[in-house]
């Protein structure tokens, strides 16, 4: 079974098509600057060069449709007829307390994502987009939507409501929802491979460090707490977001420098974490590069993000009474050997060690704790479009 996995953006579409009989993907790519000028497809066939082609793309029906073509190409495609693409999984962000999983999608599906689009305004409409435009160019093929928060719909009260009045939870949908849940559930399944351990079993805290930052706790598979929000904007210093504040600084903020909501929300979102403490930018490498120059504010930055990452652990640790592994992914986790020393140095009084030659390593599976650590530290890349892939296969393969 072929399977085209889509994540549709505001003005980008990234793509992988995966061959099921072994999991390889055949090819994948972005489309970027959708509706704006410079517009560009870059198409990377498994075994041949990369493909950039630049042209105008004013919408996302022709992003797609370019993506089609692309895969269909004599020279560059990998597919010899659109009939072997089998199905599409789409990636959505928010299926608010409606889906605690993936689904074939219909119309009401439909309706249903679009009721909870006011939760993730800057994403759900732009998933839409991709699940209609595929529904006219691919209309016979399933399609299915996994969606980021699915996976912590297993939080218990007490982790996901807000100590606001109850009123708004009911009329609104107030409450904590989380994101980043296919990696945070993909890492979970391969710690319990890597461990030989069934994950019934396991207390794990995986940390999602990207641009995006997010940290877990999974007791026994599932998600019992997690550090983003309502919105992705709470827990964890981001590369732009200012993760958690006291709220108060909002309204005190907005009135010293004559902000409106729209504004301040856009400060909190773009202009805030790595960034806005650095003054440098929002890419741990730049950052480090200025903090190897003793640019203290780069220092602080590096500090703070790790320290708060340290932090949480730790909160996770007594929310599930013990850990049996911690995890690091995304582009920070797998790559920034800093930050999982400095987090992994806070927990030392847990007799949790890192071992400092396999912590060198970047971008691999790897076993990062020491032999008689308390606690397995594992990096493991994580491979969210490979989760979408195989659940749209267990739902297509069941109809
Ligand atoms: P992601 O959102 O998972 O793609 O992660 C992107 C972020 O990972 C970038 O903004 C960088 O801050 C960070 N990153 C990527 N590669 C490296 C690297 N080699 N060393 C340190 N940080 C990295």
């Amino acid at each position: 079974m072929k399977i085209l996995v889509l994540n549709s953006g505001s003005s980008s579409v990234k793509y992988q098509l995966i061959d099921m009989d072994n999991e390889s993907v055949l090819a994948k790519g972005v489309v970027e600057r959708i509706g704006i000028t410079d517009s560009v497809l870059e198409h990377e066939p498994a075994d041949r060069e990369a493909i950039v082609i630049k042209e105008d793309i004013p919408d996302h029906a022709a992003a797609i449709k370019m993506v089609i073509e692309a895969l269909l190409n004599e020279e560059h495609g990998v597919l010899n007829d659109i009939d072997e693409i089998n199905a599409v999984g789409h990636r959505v962000v928010h299926g608010g307390e409606k889906f605690a999983s993936s689904i074939l999608i219909d119309k009401e599906v439909i309706k249903e994502i679009e009721d909870v689009s006011d939760l993730a305004p800057l994403h759900n409409p732009h998933n839409l987009t991709g699940i209609r435009v595929c529904n006219d160019l691919l209309e016979d093929k399933p399609q299915v939507a996994v969606f980021d928060t699915a996976f912590h719909q297993t939080m218990p009260n007490r982790a996901f409501m807000y100590a606001l009045p109850y009123e708004y939870y009911e009329r609104y949908g107030i409450r904590r929802y989380g994101f980043h849940g296919t990696s945070h559930k993909y890492v979970a399944q391969r710690t319990s491979a890597l461990m030989d351990r069934p994950l019934e079993d396991l207390k794990i805290i995986t940390c999602h460090l990207g641009n995006g930052a997010s940290i877990t706790a999974i007791d026994g598979g599932k998600s019992i707490d997690t550090s983003m929000g309502l919105t992705p904007l709470e827990g964890l210093m981001m590369g732009t977001r200012c993760g958690d504040i006291d709220p108060a600084i909002i309204p005190f903020v907005m009135e010293k420098e004559g902000l409106t909501m729209a504004e301040m929300d856009s400060i909190m979102n773009k202009k805030s974490g790595l960034l806005g403490v650095s003054g440098i930018s929002s890419d741990s490498r730049d950052v480090e590069a200025a903090a190897g120059e003793d640019n203290k504010r780069a220092e602080i930055a590096l500090e703070m993000f790790d320290y708060r990452v340290a932090k949480y652990v730790g909160a996770y640790v007594a929310a599930m009474g013990g850990v049996d592994a911690i995890v690091f992914t995304a582009g920070i986790g797998e790559n920034q050997k800093r930050t999982r020393a400095d987090v992994i140095n806070n927990l030392k009084f847990l007799n949790i060690k890192l071992n400092k030659e396999a912590n060198n390593s970047r971008g691999k599976e790897i076993l990062i704790s020491t032999e008689d650590s308390s606690v397995k530290v594992f990096v493991i890349p994580t491979n969210e479009e490979l989760m979408i892939a195989r659940d749209t296969q267990e739902i297509v393969s069941a109809l």
